[in-house]
């Protein structure tokens, strides 16, 4: 089993905590998906490094309803290696939920499909603009404007990185989430893509709470992002299956923009 970690370092995130490499260490902030094992297995340990190395302690953010249980795997922990009560903050959120993060970025939850309850996380990027109005205004207006007190610009939202987690793609059924919708146009998208064969029918992985290629395919129109990082491969496949599928299942133009991560994979 493959476990889910991805760092981005840029906003100090981890995307899920299968494992804890050195690198998630150093990110303060768990967006965790969903509690599963792959997905939740790391984090007593960046939990324990943080406070281990004097760093701001770890912040979880997990789905609702999943906060004590995640208390209690890292406390089972800290039992176990007789160490004194370790400081950690757990915060639920629920899809449609905002939250800064202390980069400065804006986390929105989006709903996701799995058989455990879960979510998926989008980040915002926030920069200033000048308020359209005063456009045609020249630097010495908008200074003195600036100096009586008024505020100049605008706050712009963009949408740069989104994670799925494990989902199924009825996600991507029904009606549309704003928030979900955002996540389907941000810059890079990360997503699991569990089955690429038929082996595994379209139903089946949606029973299992997956993804299944012929489904990312049927659903191919909604994805206006410019890039689509697809992880979670089950552990049948070898990366020449993979490739393969993906060359011969994805239609030309969103072949382009999909990246399959194969890291550890023969
Ligand atoms: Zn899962
Ligand atoms: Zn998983």
């Amino acid at each position: 089993m493959q476990e889910t970690c991805i760092i981005f370092p840029r906003a100090k995130v981890t995307f899920d905590i299968g494992r804890c490499p050195q690198r998630a260490c150093f990110q303060q902030t768990v967006l965790l998906s969903h509690t599963h094992l792959d997905h939740v297995g790391g984090l007593p340990f960046h939990v324990c490094t943080r406070e281990m190395l004097s760093l701001p302690a770890s912040r979880v953010i997990v789905p609702q309803g999943c906060g004590a249980g995640v208390r209690r795997l890292v406390d089972v922990a800290r039992e176990l290696q007789n160490s004194p009560p370790l400081e950690f903050e757990v915060l639920e959120l629920q899809a449609g939920d905002d939250h800064i993060l202390t980069s400065g970025y804006l986390c929105r939850c989006f709903p996701t499909t799995h058989t455990i309850a879960s979510q998926g996380y989008l980040l915002y990027s926030q920069r200033r603009k000048l308020k359209a109005e005063l456009l045609g205004k020249s630097q010495e207006e908008i200074r003195e404007l600036r100096l009586a007190g008024e505020d100049v610009t605008d706050t712009i939202s963009v949408p740069e990185i989104a994670f799925t987690g494990d989902t199924s793609a009825e996600f991507l059924d029904g009606l549309l989430d704003p928030a979900l919708e955002d996540a389907l146009k941000a810059r890079v998208l990360i997503m699991e893509m569990t089955f690429v064969c038929d082996n595994v029918s379209v139903d089946e992985a949606r029973e299992k709470g997956h993804m299944h290629i012929a489904d990312f395919v049927a659903h191919a129109h909604r994805f206006q992002n410019e890039a689509i990082v697809l992880i979670h491969f089950s552990p049948r496949y070898k990366r020449t299956d993979i490739i393969a599928a993906l060359n011969s299942m994805l239609p030309p133009s969103l072949r382009a923009k999909c990246v399959p991560l194969l890291n550890g994979i023969e």
